[in-house]
């Protein structure tokens, strides 16, 4: 399968070119940076740290997508936007690592979707997806009586907050306790914030250091808690499923697929 890595040469898109030059199912057509990036006519191995590969990184999405049957894209939700639009109009597979988007970005995706397969994540680990469904399970299992709060932590350089991973967690309790987690969402508490309110789902988020991962979701009860944790050691657990994901949407009916789906997770 013919690969086009967008954000070649962010921590992610440079993770993507390593993993996919050691995946023998597919290859690296194209590699793709915003204009002004120093990138940006390099070789996209050297930009990895390998060696050279012969792909050039471009500012020319276009030419890029065209020659190719899938986008890898760990970017910006503005970027994901506006690649989910040419991946359709080319007709290829669209792979969205890229966090924090708002619902003008998703609604772009949704469209895109009527025409080729794209897969959203938040995560796109094995590990994160299985937590996922696990605390799917506990939070349909425990009454409201039980407090789930949600914990993550990561790099110094992360942009959004929480993260993606810690949202699909949220989101799988919500969705346990047959809920929507915009109902009951709660982030960022600072001074005098009162008692908790029954039925919430808390996000607390701590940034430093080199952290690739780490979340935690805690159900408290009266004199007992539960806590479920999943920790990143390397990203290229993200860029592995990326793959996986691609390759598995290759050849599917257009439509909005989830990792629990390129996983066969929603029977868990
Ligand atoms: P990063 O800042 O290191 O890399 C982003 C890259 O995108 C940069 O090189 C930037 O120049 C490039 N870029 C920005 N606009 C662009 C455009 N229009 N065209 C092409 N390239 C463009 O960030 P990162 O750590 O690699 O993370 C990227 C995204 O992926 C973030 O949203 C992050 O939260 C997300 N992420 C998701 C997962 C997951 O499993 N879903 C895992 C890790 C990171």
């Amino acid at each position: 399968m013919r690969l086009v890595v967008v954000g070649a040469a962010g921590r992610m898109g440079r993770t993507l070119i390593k993993a996919i030059a050691e995946n023998p199912g597919c290859m690296l057509s194209g590699a793709v940076e915003r204009p002004g990036s120093a990138a940006v006519g390099q070789d996209a191995g050297f930009v990895a740290g390998m060696a050279s590969c012969g792909v050039l990184v471009t500012d020319e999405p276009g030419s890029a997508f065209a020659e190719a049957d899938g986008v890898l894209d760990f970017t910006t939700p503005d970027a994901t936007a506006e690649y989910s639009s040419l991946a359709a109009q080319v007709g290829i597979v669209h792979v969205v690592g890229t966090t924090g988007m708002e619902p003008v970005h998703f609604s772009k995706l949704v469209r895109a979707a009527r025409t080729i397969p794209v897969v959203q994540s938040g995560n796109m680990s094995l590990g994160v997806n299985i937590l996922a469904a696990l605390v799917q399970k506990v939070a349909a299992i425990l009454d409201k009586e039980w407090d789930i709060e949600v914990l993550e932590m990561h790099h110094r350089m992360k942009v959004d907050a929480p993260s993606g991973a810690a949202l699909l967690l949220g989101e799988a309790a919500a969705s346990g306790r047959q809920t929507i987690l915009s109902d009951h969402y709660v982030a960022g508490r600072d001074g005098c914030t009162g008692c908790r309110t029954v039925g919430t789902i808390g996000f607390a988020a701590l940034r430093g250091g080199t952290v690739v991962g780490d979340h935690k979701v805690v159900f408290a009860g009266a004199g007992e808690r539960i806590e479920l944790s999943h920790i990143a050691e390397d990203r290229s657990l993200f860029a592995q499923g990326a793959i996986k994901a691609a390759l598995w949407a290759r050849n599917r009916e257009h439509g909005l697929y989830t990792m629990s789906d390129v996983l066969g997770l929603d029977g868990l």
